[in-house]
């Protein structure tokens, strides 16, 4: 049965494999004339479909598909000087094209930060095929935030867990240990 409503494009129609021996690729913002490319040297992880309000979404999509790569794996190839940060205050600090509006990197400049040392980026971006899959859904009840309709939330889990997106309103359980397990040695409640 067809949705009324897209996750996200690239998985409405299925969710693609990543490739083993996959090292990275080429994100490309969508102007049509002088893109920003960044150059990716690794394998995405943690890929995922997210509701926040903050990440970049297609047009018409739901969601955005969001993962991470170690910040020094990541520069900016062409047009850095088209790049503004969205929200200097906000801990993830969004680079997008100040022309198309594409989120092209987002970073985390404070080193005390449970996930300082990775870089987001959106891998649909890159014409390359390869990039990890995404594993499931973070986020989800906050598309309601965005304008979603709450009386759809049932269908939009459905079709998450269809698609093999298992859906959380926060992050997965595995990156929710790894923050409170930072958190915890930071403040000496686990001995590291
Ligand atoms: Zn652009
Ligand atoms: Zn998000």
């Amino acid at each position: 049965m067809a949705a009324s409503f897209s996750i996200h494009p690239s998985v409405d129609n299925g969710i693609q494999a990543g490739a083993d021996n996959f090292t990275g690729g080429t994100l490309v913002c969508k102007c049509a004339q002088d893109p920003v490319r960044v150059q990716i040297d690794a394998q995405s992880a943690f890929n995922h479909v997210c509701g926040c309000t903050k990440c970049w979404k297609p047009k018409g999509a739901l969601f955005s598909m969001i993962a991470v790569v170690p910040r020094d794996k990541l520069r900016v190839t062409e047009h850095a000087e088209k790049l503004a940060v969205v929200d200097p205050k906000a801990a993830i600090q969004r680079h997008a094209c100040s022309q198309c509006g594409v989120h092209m990197y987002g970073r985390i400049e404070n080193t005390a930060h449970p996930l300082y040392g990775f870089d987001f980026i959106h891998t649909e971006l890159s014409p390359e095929k390869g990039w990890s899959a995404p594993q499931f859904a973070a986020f989800v009840s906050s598309i309601i935030e965005s304008g979603t309709d709450p009386a759809i939330m049932g269908e939009v889990r459905g079709r998450l867990e269809g698609l093999g997106l298992e859906p959380y309103d926060c992050l997965s359980p595995p990156l929710m240990d790894a923050i409170a397990t930072h958190t915890a040695k930071a403040s000496g409640a686990l001995k590291s």
